[in-house]
């Protein structure tokens, strides 16, 4: 049957594919696909735990024999025997074995697929009795995840093949790929989906992605937008309406999902992933375009990256630099198989630096420093573990970096070394506090001193700080008295001015980028850099919609940073503008009781 789930679009396009549903358990496991040549190992791990899983009943099942009825009810002797029943079930082994093997999974992530489809069996059961094996069944399969702790080979090894595109769904035949398991196009729905998830999904071929909970800037939502597939996050029970392997759309522009399409459904989108697919080929004209607008004001386009590979898309898509470079995902997801986390050290972030610089061919490369905190957890659980609190007002960014000065020398050492390789500008997220200010130049100085004692080579950066807190906007002059310039990150701007956390789905319709507020800060930071003779730039997600490139361009910027997939619809816009007619229209925005309106209008 045909039904649709609504949620925020957040990357735009169609993807039509099969979906891969990735299901929190209890235990907290890993997703990554393996190589079909490791399909044995990740059967035998399975296979492996569930008789050391059985043994393990059979003795307790022997010591409860031996007990008198006081010491063990009858009731537990019946309970061990029902998970000796469910541990050796052909549809759980059946089941794990066609994950690995067809899918691909690793065996964890098989393993709580296959707990889940069998779990919405036991929900959908008249007789409580049998509802409730459920538990049992959750138990069995987490003592054999327990057993399968530290028997995984690498981590993320390289994704299968698949292709990107989505195929056609033809009614009369249910796979129109049979035959051919790799090539299914996949998407993939997930309640949450961490940033450090995503990296690793990133590295991975789905199709789209929806998941349960989220809002359009959190960083889940950035690094989908990154990867420029349809996207949908917000979706609130879309985890739990779609069972696995069911075909589904995912309409990115509209942010809805559309479950077991029918052939007219199927037929119409198809229709529209071909008018978009004709819409990016006419962009790509623009590539070598020059970004300068109708009256000739020049305008920068940068992109924003999260790892240093990112910068081939960046190059390719025309970007004339990096404008942030999320320097946190660096240091997300490596924990090890002890679930320790090993930050990167001095070597290894002066080569991924290096690297970026390289990758960029000579143009500038922004650097941000280490931005971790309120919805970016070096792990994946951290953030829970802090739910009383408010992370995102807490130890988060310059905050955390300040707090340990000696992991902050170790990325700033490394950065000034990276200099060396090519322009780099060092950008400090999140200041607030001139005392922040004055630590964080001190230790820049002091990672220069400790470069020069030791006799190593390093480079000049231009130094920035980011305007993300409206604290920061308001004391502009405090900040250019020491920055050689200011990156707003509208993103955190507009979660801070409005009380919003941006990244709670509840609340999202509140996130008004176009609130007169939001636009005072922005455009008073843009005049205060002009008037100074300062660089100003945007790196929020602001700067790659291009409902805001009219008004920003009116507004007097001329830097702007992006997703590289936004580059080019942004410089259609820049090349279609003319800056003499937008100023004194972006100034009746911003007097506007309702910008919104005046924005459209
Ligand atoms: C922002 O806040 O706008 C920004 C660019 O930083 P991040 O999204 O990483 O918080
Ligand atoms: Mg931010």
């Amino acid at each position: 049957m045909t039904f649709a789930v609504h949620g925020l679009p957040v990357a735009r396009g169609i993807a039509i594919g099969r979906a891969v549903l990735v299901v929190s358990s209890r235990i907290d496991v890993a997703h990554y696909f393996i190589k079909p040549d490791e399909i044995e190992t990740e059967i035998d791990r399975v296979r492996t735990a569930r008789n050391a899983v059985a043994d393990e009943l059979t003795k307790l099942q022997a010591s409860v024999a031996q007990m008198g009825p006081n010491d063990a009810p009858h009731e537990l002797a019946a309970l061990l025997e029902v998970h000796q029943m469910l541990l050796q079930d052909e549809v759980l082994s059946g089941g794990v074995k066609h994950w690995i093997s067809e899918r691909l999974y690793n065996a964890e992530w098989a393993l709580t697929t296959q707990l889940e489809v069998i779990a919405r069996q036991f929900d959908e059961m008249e007789d409580p009795y049998l509802r409730e094996r459920k538990a049992d069944l959750e138990q069995v399969v987490e003592r054999m995840l327990h057993r399968m702790k530290g028997t995984a080979a690498v981590l993320a090894p390289s994704p299968p093949r698949r292709k990107r595109a989505a195929a056609h769904h033809d009614d009369e035949d249910d796979d129109p790929t049979a035959g051919d398991g790799f090539d299914v196009p996949l998407v993939l729905i997930a309640h949450d989906l961490s940033p450090a998830d995503m990296l690793q999904f990133k590295k991975s071929v789905f199709a789209g992605f929806v998941t349960d909970v989220g809002g359009r800037t959190s960083h889940t939502a950035i690094v989908a937008r990154s990867m420029d597939i349809p996207a949908i996050v917000g979706a609130r029970s879309a985890s739990q309406l779609v069972r696995q392997d069911d075909w589904v759309i995912i309409d990115g522009d509209a942010g809805v999902m559309i479950v077991d399409p029918s052939p007219i459904i199927l037929a119409e989108y198809g229709f529209k992933q071909r008018q978009g697919d004709l819409e990016r080929g006419r962009l790509a004209r623009l590539r070598h375009k020059p970004a300068v607008t109708l009256d000739g004001q020049r305008v920068e386009l940068l992109a924003n990256i999260e790892m240093p590979e990112d910068t081939a898309g960046a190059v390719k898509a025309g970007a004339v630099g990096v404008g942030l470079f999320r320097s946190e995902f660096l240091f997300m997801g490596r924990e090890n198989s002890a679930r320790q986390t090993r930050l990167p050290d001095e070597e290894e972030q002066y080569q991924a630096y290096k690297r970026a610089v390289e990758g960029m061919q000579g143009m500038p490369v922004t650097i941000r420093t280490i931005d971790v905190g309120a919805d970016k957890p070096l792990d994946g659980k951290s953030a829970s573990k802090q739910e009383h609190l408010n992370p995102a007002l807490g130890l988060r960014a310059i905050r955390w970096s300040l707090a340990d000065p000696a992991m902050f020398l170790t990325q700033l050492r490394a950065i000034l070394r990276a200099a060396a390789h090519g322009e780099i500008h060092l950008l400090i997220p999140m200041l607030a506090h001139a005392s922040e200010i004055r630590q964080t130049l001190s230790l820049i100085d002091f990672a220069r001193a400790e470069l020069d004692n030791r006799g190593a080579v390093y480079g000049h950066v231009k130094l920035g700080a980011m305007i993300e807190i409206p604290a920061a906007a308001l004391t502009l002059k405090t900040f250019l008295k020491h920055f050689d310039f200011l990156s707003i990150g509208t993103n955190d701007l507009i979660q801070y001015t409005l009380a919003i956390d941006r990244a709670d789905e509840a609340v999202a319709h509140l996130y008004d980028p176009a609130h007169p507020a939001v636009l005072k800060l922005v455009a008073d930071t843009i005049t205060e850099c002009r008037r100074q003779g300062k660089g100003v730039s945007v790196c929020g997600e602001m700067a790659g919609d291009v409902a805001f490139t009219r008004l920003l361009l009116g507004l007097g910027l001329r830097s702007f940073s992006m997703h590289p997939s936004r580059i080019l619809a942004v410089k259609q816009e820049v090349l279609r503008a003319d800056t003499g007619k937008l100023e004194p229209w972006a100034q009746g925005v911003l007097d506007a009781d309702d910008p919104a309106a005046a924005l459209a209008g």
